[in-house]
């Protein structure tokens, strides 16, 4: 079995899947920045396939800030690590202020993951199609 196909928590990460069909969509657009910014009420709230209530329970979600805050620090040792190798001598408030940039510009794409990474934790790719 491929990593990446149908069937793997994988797929519905990166395709944008249902985690338990990986049919319908989890958000309704592929655009992370429009989910974050231009999102409407109704996003994230069922399954337009198998009708999973993608909010497990409430405040689901909250959980996936724990996600979003792992994903926030390995961008920022990944963007220490390459400043300090790139630049030896750089001060170091421009080198907090490129990782702050770099937060910033990755969060619509971290806020995006995060919650399809949070979900796969819980819900299982049933395969066939008798819910
Ligand atoms: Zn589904």
């Amino acid at each position: 079995m491929k990593l990446v196909s149908k069937g793997s928590k994988l797929y519905s990460i990166l395709f944008n899947k249902c985690p338990k069909c990986h049919i319908g969509s989890f958000w309704d657009s592929n655009n992370p920045i429009k989910n974050m910014f231009f999102s409407t009420e109704n996003t994230c709230q069922t399954c337009e396939n198998c009708s999973l209530s993608y909010e497990l329970e409430i405040g689901f979600w909250y959980g996936s800030m724990y996600v979003s805050y792992a994903i926030s620090v390995a961008v920022m040792v990944l963007f220490w690590t390459l400043t300090s190798f790139f630049f030896p001598l750089i001060n170091i408030y421009n080198e907090i202020l490129i990782i702050i940039i770099a937060i910033l510009i990755v969060s619509p794409l971290n806020y995006h993951v995060s919650r399809l990474i949070w979900i796969n934790f819980f819900v299982k790719y049933i395969p066939n199609d008798t819910y």
